[in-house]
């Protein structure tokens, strides 16, 4: 079966066209810049184009178009299924689903819980609705892995009734990424040896995830993405008092507060850039005091969650890391390792960037894992699963 798999954002759209056979990638594109004056596409058939493409219903036809013409499938009804990506599924999806009007309802009523993602992520499934009508679509939401989290991780020390009247609570991102992930590696270490994970999905964005038994318990993304460890550009977790602070004193609005706290924190607020390719090349060169900051509280704050989830797990059979930082990032894998007191194959490690597979570079227990996240394979499998 051919499904095609995609992953509508605020101004871009990814898209990759699988074969359920032996989960071959037949294409691969992204679209980026939807509704700004220019927006660049390219794919995994060397195709670039630079051109306004104005919406997601647009981006999707451009996509499918190249499809076609790159010749990887002779008709669009040869796509025989469409699998989303959708960042909220709120308390209502515990696992991917078909789409039907009544999930396109739900999708639509919890964009108030994901105001920058919901509503894009329904353009793309509009979008697959009127372009290709036979096709199935199924929606596989980021939360849906986290609903396993027991009530003592997920509700917050609040008012009850936050919780109960207005789903105030913990809900969990990345969760493709985490799930992918554990399988792989359960599937590398088995069943036995892989009981309590912990799963680091270090990329822009990043959370960390305690695993039992395949299933997560905790996470550090909360109610947004915001919460958690230090990243890219968010801040991760801050005393909230600051903000009142930050409204009283300074008479910011809240909707500064908010952009500052999503994209100028994190490490762009301590180095000034975000890329940690940068932040390497400075603190490498020219050590720097605020790269050797930017990098010693990325790598503390990380730590720490990974020590407090081994309260969670009681003990642990593998730390894995993946995501743009985790898989390419050696020296902070080792700082990480080096704050937790766990023991590397150092050379290994240092080998470890853009890897194609699962490798592992710790001599001991616990194991340290680093596999490549493959977010949109996990979503073709769960489409399949559902339409099977
Ligand atoms: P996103 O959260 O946007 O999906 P990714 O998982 O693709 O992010 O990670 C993007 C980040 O990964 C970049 O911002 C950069 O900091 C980091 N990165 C990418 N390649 C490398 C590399 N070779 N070495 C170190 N860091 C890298």
């Amino acid at each position: 079966m051919k499904i095609l798999v995609i992953n509508a954002g605020s101004s871009s759209l990814k898209f990759q066209l699988l074969e359920s056979k032996k989960w071959q990638v037949l294409y691969k594109g992204i679209i980026d810049g939807i509704g700004l004056p220019l927006c660049e596409f390219r794919s995994s058939h060397g195709n670039k184009d630079y051109r306004q493409i104005k919406s997601q219903h647009a981006a999707f036809k451009f996509g499918i178009d190249h499809i076609l013409a790159s010749e990887v499938i002779k008709d669009l009804s040869e796509i025989e299924a469409v699998g989303h990506r959708i960042v909220h599924g709120g308390e209502k999806y515990v696992s991917a689903v078909k789409v039907a009007p009544t999930v396109i309802n739900e999708i639509k009523k919890l964009s108030s819980l994901a105001p920058l993602h919901n509503p894009h992520n329904l353009e793309g499934i509009k979008a697959s609705q009127k372009l290709l009508k036979k096709a199935p679509d199924v929606a596989i939401f980021d939360t849906a892995f986290h609903q396993t989290m027991p009530e003592k991780a997920f509700m917050y020390p609040l008012p009850e009734k936050l919780y109960k009247k207005h789903n105030i609570r913990k809900y969990g991102f990345h969760g493709t990424s985490h799930k992918y992930v554990a399988e792989e590696a359960r599937k590398y270490l088995g069943k036995r040896k892989s009981g309590n994970l912990i799963t680091c999905h270090l990329g822009n964005g990043a959370s960390i995830t305690a695993v039992k038994n395949g299933k997560s318990i905790d996470t550090s993304m909360g109610f947004t993405p915001l919460e958690g460890v230090m990243m890219g550009t968010r801040s991760g977790d801050i005393d909230p008092a600051i903000i009142f602070h930050l409204m009283d004193k300074l008479k910011m609005k809240p909707e500064k507060i908010y952009e500052m706290l999503n994209y100028e924190s994190g490490i762009k607020g301590i180095f000034g850039k975000n890329d940690i390719r940068e932040l390497r090349d400075e603190f490498f060169k020219k050590k720097t005091k605020k790269s050797a900051l930017a990098f010693e509280m990325y790598c503390y704050r990380i730590a720490k969650y990974i020590g407090s989830y081994l309260v969670a797990l009681g003990q642990l059979d593998a730390l894995v890391f993946t995501g743009g930082i985790g898989e390419n990032a050696w020296y902070i894998r080792k700082w990480i390792c080096d704050y937790l007191k766990i023991e590397l194959n150092h050379k290994k490690n240092k080998r470890v960037e853009y890897p194609q597979k699962l490798q592992k570079i710790s001599w001991g227990t616990p194991k340290v894992l680093v596999i490549p996240t493959n977010e949109e394979l996990q979503i073709a499998k769960e489409t399949l699963e559902v339409l099977s």
